[in-house]
């Protein structure tokens, strides 16, 4: 089995076991970097990162066998979150794109505007880094046919941008996707069917009933739901094991020693580590649910099961605490 570890690389820091995505935390990008790398490199897994334009000068120029690929979030907007504010955007971007809508949703952006902000974003890594980024993830996951367009016309082969199974509201679907979906070439009228374009979507995996497999979600659902989630997949010998976080969260001592676990255990068994553009073709695979690792955990009983769904919803509906106003963008306001 392949395993991928997918880092988006922002600034920010760790409030509570909470990622706060504030411009001043360059942290999130020097340090989380560091210490991810040194997490990786104890069990030989490689990471990619898929790094925010605005964060690439903060980013280490060399990072060997790990990858770089490109992150987007289109728009400017304030965000405030309990006491918390910030802005969702990136500099870079803004100071040298022009595009038409002001939305930190890339489907709300047409295509022209999409391909402006992917090649802009691209040719910066580029000219940094010295690589050519292959591998992209979408800012929250916002994407429909003009993306996945973008990305084949700008020479992209891996959309890491998936989230099966998930919408939400307006601004994001991946809902035709099934819970557990390999990856696939998206069509060219429906980036959620398979078609023949040449770029894999790449989902991430989900643990049972639904949720991204992450260490930030380890707060809410705890480490043996996504240890639980492993095991299905692995079980089944499905080809691919994706997980995602943000670079803030290894700022965190307790964000870092969940990693460290998880990446112990997976480890353990029969995978490779692989960056996400060594993903070819996996063949027919026909996944199933399979409950009974979840049951079989040490803390797998009934009541813990349904505190912890309780708490899942808890997570889900974050988002929507969050007030989002959109804003001019100036290079003093951050
Ligand atoms: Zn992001």
């Amino acid at each position: 089995m392949h395993v991928i570890v997918v880092c988006h690389t922002e600034y920010g820091y760790v409030k509570n076991k909470e990622v706060i995505y504030e411009e001043k935390g360059v942290d999130g990008v020097r340090r989380g970097v560091h210490n991810l790398i040194a997490i990786a490199d104890r069990y030989g897994a490689k990471i990619t990162f898929v790094v925010m334009p605005e964060t690439a000068e903060h980013f280490p120029k060399n990072v060997g066998k790990h990858e770089v690929g490109l992150h987007i979030h289109s728009g400017w907007v304030e965000k405030r979150y309990k006491t918390f504010r910030w802005y969702v955007g990136d500099k870079y971007l803004m100071e040298h794109c022009k595009v038409s809508v002001n939305s930190a949703f890339l489907q709300d952006l047409n295509y022209k505007d999409q391909l402006t902000l992917i090649e802009t974003g691209k040719d910066y890594l580029c000219d940094i880094f010295k690589v050519d980024p292959r591998v992209f993830v979408a800012g929250r996951w916002s994407e429909n046919n003009d993306t996945v367009n973008a990305l084949v016309n700008a020479g992209f082969t891996h959309d890491l941008s998936a989230c099966p199974y998930q919408k939400s509201s307006s601004t994001s679907d991946w809902s035709k996707l099934p819970r557990i979906c390999m990856p696939y070439h998206p069509s060219i009228e429906n980036y959620q069917e398979k078609g023949d374009l040449p770029l894999w979507i790449v989902p991430v995996s989900q643990f049972f009933p639904f949720g991204n497999v992450s260490p930030e979600e380890v707060p809410y659902v705890g480490l043996s739901s996504l240890k639980a989630c492993f095991l299905e997949y692995y079980k089944q010998n499905l080809p691919l094991f994706h997980i995602y976080l943000h670079s803030p969260s290894m700022t965190d001592i307790w964000f870092c020693s969940i990693v460290d676990e998880l990446l112990s255990f997976i480890s353990k068994r029969n995978v490779q580590f692989i960056v996400a553009s060594q993903i070819t073709d996996y063949g027919k695979t026909n996944p199933r649910t399979d409950l009974f690792p979840y049951l079989a955990r040490p803390d797998g009983g009934f009541i813990t099961i349904l505190t912890r769904l309780k708490k899942m919803k808890a997570s889900l509906t974050k988002e929507t605490l969050m007030t989002e106003i959109p804003r001019a963008y100036s290079s003093r306001n951050t």
